[in-house]
């Protein structure tokens, strides 16, 4: 009897071994799996866009039946009469179409996985350009980008090697003080004190980066010095407002834009300090939400609103964050037909959870929930802050909980005109506004002879209806055109790729072996 159950024992152990070692082969063999890439549309020397209603993103006029002529990239004509070139051109049938500049998204995050689950999305939306806020600090991350892919992705999209929006500004990795940063690294990252900010700044500056994201719990001290000495190296600053100084001092202060939606909530309520301690302020913060919103001091924000006008401070609204915040109870919501895009380990190991939480706490509220009156607290302000000559920008946080590459810059467009934007107002938003505060005007945000070739073809007319911005039928991108059919080919690739299995373990394992992932969820 012993030796039977013995055997059997040594038999179930010898199974179970079996099969972890298969699991272990499967899930290498899923992480070494080659991923396919995406090819380039062909580029032509020429190409004409006939007869093309152009909107003047500027004054909102309308230039109807224009020929635009393309050449390395730039557009080197505009005429009403017709163009005559080569054979060899490509004739873009414009008739009944509206051209208007390619639209940036001021506020994302990519990857290590971006290539093959944002930059498709992005350019079949017509987003030529982005703003990435994240970044990484001395070694290359597992999970983060830094400007040095960024950097190379741009250079890849001008010999159309790739296709990828333009970076269009290089961050910074989120500077958060001590506790954001993990142990074995240089210590002038976790700037304990204004003396470690020249290093920082000097390595960034050597890193090819823009701006320093600044982030919510760096001490007022430091964050003084990195604002004063931040131009001398070339820098700015942008990112959340820190938590332990007013927004009137940021602004002073130079910070050149802030983002998400809950700027002026927090600082304008009668007991506004209770944000600024740095031992119980997210305490302070959880239990008085509602009075923050009920409390609001319109008269304080305009003029901190003027302030940020006189001082070309820039404001990301994000609204994206908040409405998914607001909603994540409605089924209506998050049954959304884009989740095909975005991998099974975000969903359920992240957005989920996110989901749960924010579902349980707008149920177990009486009437209008706290996120709700948040988010239309928001809108409000965006219409003040808009009055107010605020340059607004339109921003999503991919890859925030239910914020989708691409498609939610549209929706984040349609929810700053339901904030008071005009139609005009949200276009320029995302094209004009946005390239002025890259400096980089003279290169994009209008249709103009001596800008870059970053356009959209729509169907419909925007300035009529803002939706009409996602009646895509083609982008043309550093000169190259994306017909309908390629923009189908990107979003199935995408679509593809995220339903992967060795996508899926190539992301899990990408983001358990990042030690800035790890910081920032045990934060
Ligand atoms: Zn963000």
């Amino acid at each position: 009897m012993k030796t039977i159950f013995k055997k059997k024992l040594i038999h179930f152990i010898k199974v179970v071994f079996a099969l972890i070692i298969v699991a272990i082969g499967i899930i290498i063999t899923a992480y070494l799996w080659p991923t396919s890439k995406l090819q380039t549309p062909v580029v032509f020397e020429k190409t004409i866009i006939k007869n093309v209603n152009i909107v003047d993103a500027v004054t909102g006029k309308v230039v109807k039946n224009q020929f635009v002529l393309i050449e390395n990239s730039r557009i080197t004509k505009i005429d009403t009469t017709h163009i005559t070139v080569t054979d060899d051109a490509l004739l873009i049938d414009g008739n009944g179409k509206y051209l208007i500049p390619g639209l940036w998204d001021m506020h994302t995050h990519s990857n290590q996985h971006s290539e093959w689950l944002h930059h498709p999305l992005y350019i079949a939306n017509g987003i030529t350009g982005v703003r990435d806020m994240s970044g990484q600090l001395n070694e290359k991350d597992s999970y983060w980008v830094g400007s040095k892919e960024r950097l190379q992705w741009n250079k890849d999209l001008i010999n159309n090697k790739r296709v990828t929006p333009r970076y269009v500004l290089q961050s910074s990795y989120q500077m958060d003080g001590e506790k954001a940063i993990p142990e074995d690294l240089p210590s002038f990252f976790k700037l304990k004190n204004p003396s470690q900010v020249d290093s920082l700044l000097h390595f960034y500056k050597k890193e090819k980066v823009d701006f320093i994201k600044v982030y919510q719990q760096l001490s007022k001290e430091t964050y003084k010095a990195l604002a004063e000495k931040a131009p001398k190296y070339g820098l700015h600053l942008a990112g959340h407002k820190p938590m332990f100084l007013s927004l009137e001092e940021a602004v002073n202060l130079g910070q050149k834009s802030f983002e998400h939606g809950r700027v002026f909530l927090y600082e304008f309520f009668p007991e506004a300090d209770s944000l600024k301690n740095p031992t119980n302020w997210k305490a302070y913060f959880s239990k008085s939400k509602a009075k923050i919103v009920q409390q609001f001091d319109s008269v304080q924000a305009k003029n901190l609103m003027q302030l940020m006008q006189q001082k070309n401070a820039y404001w990301t609204p994000t609204l994206q964050t908040l409405k998914f915040e607001a909603n994540a109870h409605k089924e209506n919501f998050t049954n959304n037909e884009n989740l095909k895009y975005v991998t099974s380990v975000r969903k359920k190991l992240w957005w989920k959870f996110d989901t749960d939480h924010n579902k349980e706490k707008n149920l177990e509220s009486e009437g209008v929930s706290e996120s709700e009156q948040f988010f239309e607290a928001s809108k409000k302000q965006v219409a003040m802050a808009n009055k107010m000559g605020v340059p607004i920008m339109a921003g999503t946080d991919v890859t925030d909980s239910y914020v989708f590459a691409g498609f939610s810059l549209h929706n984040e467009l349609y929810e700053l005109t339901r904030s008071g934007l005009s139609n005009l107002e949200a276009l320029q938003s995302a094209t004009i506004v946005p390239a002025k505060y890259s400096n980089q005007i003279s290169d994009y945000g209008t249709i103009e002879i001596g800008k870059k070739a970053d356009l959209i073809l729509l169907n419909k007319n925007p300035l009529e209806n803002i939706q009409n911005s996602e009646s895509i039928d083609g982008i043309l991108l550093n000169g190259v055109y994306y017909n309908k059919e390629k923009l189908t080919e990107l979003k199935a690739f995408t679509e593809t790729a995220a339903s992967s299995f060795h996508m899926n373990v190539k992301t899990l394992i990408s983001l358990v072996n990042s030690p800035l992932i790890r910081v920032q969820f045990t934060d």
